[in-house]
């Protein structure tokens, strides 16, 4: 009897932080936003997390062959370790190599941290490790932020907000015309996606409908990990970009070019 109500209970327990968790996520994604209205276009931006060496080695001459560049979200605390999911991860020619070469850098937290778990200190002791090891490492102007995990809550939302970036999610889709820059969509090619899948059909509906397709993944290597892709893949992703007839712009390329509801009505009356 005790035994099939301790099953009981913890089967509530269980259901309880369920709700709590749909409950969290329905009110990250309806409040706290910061509207952005898109400039009329299709764009396309490519980012990498965390990030693996792999990725700087074999995606990045790839994008730049193209005459493009990528938006980088790097938790500094990865710098020179090896991840038993990734392998090595980047080193720190690594990221000179890619700012010397203009590419676009946001946070993404020094430890990697789960912000929704983490208390205001932490997240802002967070923001500051990372903004002086991107500034160490002779980069100043990052104009974004990615959620490690993609994981966020209203309150770690709303302290990220204030501090300025752009904020992007892992929620897939495209971003159209009243863009949240509090929880811009990205499309990652993670197995759990279906690979390159979903970030393809974006880019088909790109030709019908303007809009902003933010495209993200981890290592790019032979034998990738769940959260990454293999080269000959990212090759064919990339040539899907470039046939969806979008401009390739970095994420912090592209936040210059919204404006706000307010501006956007200014010009209209001007
Ligand atoms: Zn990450």
């Amino acid at each position: 009897m005790f035994a099939i109500l301790g099953i009981y209970m913890s089967d509530l327990g269980y259901l309880s932080q369920k709700i709590d968790c749909v409950i969290s996520k329905f009110l990250c994604e309806k409040f706290e936003k910061r509207s952005r209205m898109m400039p009329a276009g299709k764009y396309v931006s490519l980012c990498f997390d965390d990030f693996p060496q792999s990725a700087a080695l074999n995606a990045a001459p790839m994008i730049e062959q193209r005459g493009w560049r990528a938006t980088w979200y790097v938790a500094g605390g990865f710098m020179g370790k090896t991840e038993p999911e990734y392998g090595a991860m980047f080193e720190a020619a690594d990221l000179e190599k890619l700012r010397l070469n203009g590419h676009d850098f946001g946070c993404h937290t020094f430890d990697h941290i789960d912000c929704r778990d983490a208390s205001a200190e932490e997240i802002a002791a967070q923001g500051r490790l990372s903004t002086d090891f991107l500034n160490q490492h002779g980069i100043r102007d990052m104009r974004s932020f990615a959620f490690p995990f993609g994981s966020a809550d209203l309150a770690s939302k709303k302290i990220l907000s204030n501090a300025g970036p752009a904020l992007r999610g892992v929620k897939p889709g495209s971003n159209r015309v009243d863009v949240d820059l509090n929880m811009l969509k990205a499309c990652g090619l993670q197995e759990n996606q279906g690979g390159t899948r979903r970030a393809m059909a974006e880019l088909d509906a790109l030709k019908h409908q303007d809009g902003w397709v933010i495209i993200f993944t981890h290592d790019v290597r032979k034998n990738p990990s769940s959260w990454g892709v293999a080269p000959d893949e990212y090759a064919d992703l990339l040539t899907a970009v470039d046939a969806s007839g979008a401009e390739v712009v970095t994420v912090g390329e592209m936040i210059d070019r919204l404006e706000t509801p307010a501006q956007l009505m200014h010009r209209a009356v001007a």
